[in-house]
């Protein structure tokens, strides 16, 4: 299997341009990829891990990013199988039900939920649950222990959703970002999906809106709510 990787130069946080090499390490092979043999080990695709400063914001980051699928198609850490673990997860649930009191039968949803081990607890203490994961043969071994999970990247995206569209006939899409605020997503990824949607669909008008939260109804609307909260 041939990964693909690509470098981003601006800070994954604030979208600063001013990011700096910090530590550079050597690229290592990607993790749960077992080989049988020395010899495939050692022909292993390897990717750069090293570590980068954003002079901005301070926020620490690796800039280059592997593709989603790649890493998490056959992914094979079962969290549930590492020493310790369901017995620290076990007390992690017990504390969430602690400090938080849930009525019996609320739903426990655990985002990056791998095998179901978090959750188990939460479902024999009489909670539904809910587990989303990209990594399916992980989530296929929680669905085996009762444990409803959703093996899924954030789906549709941007060029699946348009390709759709576009298929259907669309001929103008307007996208809009559901966003309180004009951060580093909207302000440099989705741009650039953008530009490569308009690329690929030359025949289809594609607009792209400013944030949502940055409309002045929205905000007037947003203030009222706080208002509102406010006097209750
Ligand atoms: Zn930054």
């Amino acid at each position: 299997m041939t990964a693909t990787v690509s470098h981003r130069n601006t800070c994954r946080l604030c979208g600063s341009k001013d990011v700096r090499l910090v530590l550079k390490l050597q690229p290592i092979p990607l993790s749960e990829k077992y080989a049988t043999d020395q010899d495939t080990a050692k022909a292993e695709q390897r990717f750069p891990v090293d570590v980068y400063m954003c002079a901005d914001c301070g926020h620490v980051q690796h800039l280059d990013v592997i593709n989603a699928s790649d890493l998490w198609d056959s992914y094979t850490y079962f969290s549930g199988e590492a020493k310790g673990m369901p017995e620290h997860f076990a007390q992690i649930a017990a504390k969430i039900r602690r400090t938080y009191d849930p009525p019996a039968g609320s739903l426990v949803v655990d985002i990056g939920s791998n095998d179901g081990s978090l959750l188990k607890p939460f479902k024999a203490a009489g909670h539904r649950v809910l587990g989303i994961d990209p990594a399916k043969s992980v989530a296929r071994r929680a669905i085996e222990a009762g444990i409803p999970t959703i093996a899924e990247l954030m789906t549709p995206d941007l060029a699946g959703a348009v390709a759709d569209l576009a298929a259907a006939g669309a001929r103008a899409i307007e996208v809009v970002p559901v966003f309180l605020g004009q951060g580093g997503h909207v302000r440099e990824d989705l741009p650039r999906l953008v530009d490569a949607a308009r690329a690929r669909h030359t025949g289809i008008e594609l607009r792209l809106t400013h944030a949502a939260g940055e409309d002045d109804a929205v905000l007037d609307a947003i203030a009222d709510y706080c208002e509102r909260s406010a006097r209750r």
